[in-house]
């Protein structure tokens, strides 16, 4: 039987997904925890900036482009098996929550 895609939901600590996440653009990427610009992310182990390891990807083009979503789940799985692949739009939707505590919690 072929190998297909299929999201799934797990427990995360967040925090621990914020500080480790690379975030995947058009032809760069960025780091999550310091926000540095240009990673390229097929090739990066740690941040060039600040130096955290990386274990979890997520793409921003993805909110535009849901179609893509397999293709880039597909061509990440191939060049970074290292990485856990999640959903940007679940991570963004909980970093705004956890923000909105930080401000008014
Ligand atoms: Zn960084």
């Amino acid at each position: 039987m072929a190998k297909e895609y299929l999201r799934t939901f797990r427990l995360y600590d967040f925090d621990e997904v914020e500080k480790h996440l690379l975030i995947t653009g058009d032809l760069k990427g960025d780091c999550a925890s310091c926000r540095a610009l240009g990673i390229d992310f097929y090739t990066a182990g740690t941040c060039p900036e600040c130096g955290t390891p990386f274990k979890y990807c997520a793409s921003r083009r993805l909110e535009m482009n849901p179609g893509e979503r397999f293709q880039w789940a597909r061509r990440m799985q191939e060049k970074r098996p290292d990485l856990v692949l999640i959903d940007y739009s679940d991570y963004a939707k909980i970093l705004g929550k956890k923000k909105a505590k930080d401000i008014f919690g």
